[in-house]
């Protein structure tokens, strides 16, 4: 058996042939950026956020800089060049690229012991009185901490932004109908990257915002600053083209489905693999499981690991190699701060393919492969 570590839904038939259909239409509409499409994605993205205004953007890597611009965070939204933002620095990089591309600097956060996500401590303590905002990253899918997180940044006045790219469909309060990440910040970035939650064919992003204010700016950012003939700021082009819009409303209407069938995966995946020496993610409540990532003992075990499922065929991935404070290119930024925990993971994690598209033979095929390969 092959399997590869992502699929898309809309690759296989009937749906690819479906969605061939509903594209054409846009095709023929000849109106393809910021169109009708758009509009219709981004009131129904609301509704998924409990009637947060969200605006539809290029991708997750500029809805992350565009809040920060929005919320006036950093020298380039109209704050100082001083404002910092906590974040971890066991992430995507487009985290910390945003913090300096908004003109702010970042402070790195480290990991909980053996977890992947920075606990509200982490974040106390990395704080100072430069700080503005706190970026929250739901990795993996795992939006702990989200309601603690919203509590402390609206007592001590600073912005939370949500990196929300990994986690949509999450519901940080572990319960259905409220609480979905994406609506406990002041901004939400959203990304639709093929192999998110919520993916698109191509890149595609959004934003969320508490208040309408932020989306009117962001609003004005995606599209150079342009309203009604007037430039009334300087912009970017960051606009969701009607063909991502048309296919993404097609993966709304399958997103509570798909979320469900992530969640069963991950149930099985955990209760047969327990007794195996590997550590295995913490199962928290409302988790949307957009990646499975194991713990191996160590880089050397994990590499071997990982070659024992190549030669049967199943696809890994180290999310991530290094922690961001370890990248050459934001080295400078990094202060005297230890982060061991996060060092650690980066030099153990491991993903191993989760998706709706997988049969349930390709589930059981897995299950075995890695109990072999672990035992
Ligand atoms: C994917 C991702 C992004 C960036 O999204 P793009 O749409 O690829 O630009 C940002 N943050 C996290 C945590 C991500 O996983």
């Amino acid at each position: 058996m092959k399997i590869p570590l992502f699929r898309s839904a809309a690759s296989a038939e009937p749906m690819a042939a479906q969605l061939a259909h509903s594209l054409a239409a846009v095709l023929r509409s000849g109106v393809y950026i910021l169109g009708p499409q758009v509009r219709a994605f981004e009131a129904r993205l609301s509704d998924l956020l409990h009637g947060r205004e969200t605006v539809a953007v290029g991708s997750g890597s500029e809805a992350l800089l565009l809040a920060f611009k929005s919320l006036g965070v950093g020298s380039s939204g109209g704050g100082s060049a001083l404002d910092e933002v906590l974040l971890p620095t066991y992430t995507f990089v487009a985290c910390a690229e945003a913090v300096l591309a908004a003109g702010a600097r970042p402070v790195f956060v480290d990991s909980a012991p053996e977890d992947f996500l920075p606990t509200l401590a982490h974040f106390r303590d990395a704080r100072t009185p430069r700080t503005r905002a706190i970026l929250a990253v739901g990795l993996f899918g795992d939006p702990s901490g989200l309601p603690e997180l919203a509590a402390y940044c609206r007592d001590e006045e600073l912005w939370l932004i949500e990196d929300v790219a990994q986690c949509l469909g999450a519901q940080a309060d572990g319960k259905t109908g409220t609480g979905n990440a994406g609506s406990w910040g002041d901004a939400a970035a959203m990304s639709f990257y093929p192999t998110k939650t919520l993916g698109a064919a191509g890149d595609a992003g959004a934003l969320a915002f508490r208040n309408p204010d932020h989306a009117d700016k962001a609003r004005l950012l995606r599209n150079h600053g342009y309203d009604d003939g007037q430039h009334r700021c300087l912009g970017h082009n960051s606009r969701m083209d009607e063909l991502q819009a048309c296919l993404l409303q097609a993966a709304l209407d399958d997103f509570p489905d798909s979320i469900a069938r992530r969640r069963a995966i991950a149930a099985r995946y955990l209760a047969a693999w327990a007794d195996l020496p590997i550590r295995l993610p913490r199962a928290s409540a409302g988790h949307a499981w957009n990646y499975f990532v194991i713990q191996l003992p160590g880089p050397h075990l994990r590499a071997s690991f990982a070659a024992r499922l190549a030669a049967r065929g199943i696809a890994t991935r180290v999310y991530y190699e290094h922690p961001l404070h370890r990248h050459e290119a934001l080295r400078p930024w990094h202060g005297a701060r230890a982060l061991p925990h996060s060092e650690q993971l980066a030099g153990c994690s491991l993903a191993l393919p989760l998706y709706p598209m997988l049969g349930d033979e390709e589930i059981e095929y897995i299950i075995g492969v890695v109990r072999q390969a672990a035992a």
